[in-house]
């Protein structure tokens, strides 16, 4: 399948090992990252290097993915985890890097400033080594609605992959982002933008998590999410971008996105989806077989 226009046509791993570390926003403890060049045809495989599920080894995608609020996580058959790997996703697909090993010596992907940017540069710093392989485009085929409650998500053929996304947020306006994705205007518009939480939701969530013993938001703090309460945000310096929650909803829908084992070629229309949608999207393109077959 020819790549849509902004789109490398080959695979790419990269040149050289990559590494960042940094704490976790739900578990709040550190850990490190490296990033390994792959063949060709590998993906994107996560390994665990220490600790429990030592040795644990999976491709980066949605049929591994279970449940957990406010991130996307895998779990390996020897329960090993490997928890918010969706900005690394988001940052694979901003480089367009098909083939990597990310090796973790603990659960949870570093949230580093929020966004995607230092990921990204991280990656960045290894260099990109084309493939002589041509990439695994998915092209869709027919058009799929997913609803729940108030929560829509559209998938439909298109030549290229674009975005129109529309969030309502209590206390804002509604804010809506449309256009064609390429792996270079995702990077430009869309990395920067940081995580975010509102305050009423995050103090229940943190007595929740203590009291049920799950790591929820516990390494979060202004210097890596945004936090609004009412139409306020706290942090210092304010938002990047006026949009930059919409953004980051962006971001997390591609990163989720990129657990499809290929660049979507198609529209993708959401109304305030999170992770779990992102991922029903995924599975619903396979069982109703929403794919142009690979030539
Ligand atoms: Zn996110």
């Amino acid at each position: 399948m020819t790549a849509p226009h902004g789109f490398r046509e080959s695979q790419a791993t990269l040149k050289m090992t990559a590494q960042f570390s940094g704490v976790g926003l739900h578990t709040g403890r550190t850990t490190n990252v490296t990033i390994h060049p792959a063949p060709a045809d590998t993906g994107i495989r996560f390994r665990r290097s220490k600790g429990r599920g030592q040795g644990a080894e999976l491709t980066a995608d949605w049929r591994h993915c279970i449940d957990f609020p406010r991130c996307t996580m895998m779990k390996a058959s020897d329960g090993a985890k490997f928890q918010t790997i969706e900005h690394l996703m988001a940052s694979f697909f901003a480089l367009e890097i098909d083939n990597a090993i990310v090796e973790m010596d603990a659960q949870e992907v570093p949230i580093m400033d929020g966004s995607a940017r230092p990921i990204v540069e991280a990656l960045e710093g290894g260099g990109i080594q084309e493939q002589d392989r041509p990439r695994h485009f998915r092209k869709i085929s027919k058009s799929i609605t997913l609803t729940d409650d108030r929560i829509s998500l559209t998938i439909e053929p298109h030549p290229t992959f674009a975005i129109d996304y529309s969030l309502e947020l209590p206390y804002w306006n509604t804010q809506r982002w449309s256009g064609e994705m390429p792996p270079a205007r995702f990077r430009e518009e869309i990395c920067f933008a940081r995580t975010y939480g509102i305050l009423s939701v995050i103090w229940p969530a943190l007595i929740l998590g203590k009291l049920r013993l799950i790591p929820l938001v516990r390494g979060a703090s202004l210097s890596n999410a945004l936090l609004m309460y009412k139409d306020r945000v706290l942090n210092d310096g304010g938002l990047k971008s006026p949009d930059e929650f919409l953004r980051h909803r962006i971001l997390d829908l591609v990163g989720d996105l990129a657990l499809g084992g290929g660049p979507i070629i198609g529209k993708v229309t959401a109304f305030c989806s999170n992770h779990k949608h992102n991922r029903a999207l995924l599975r619903a393109v396979e069982e109703r077989d929403a794919l142009v077959p690979a030539a």
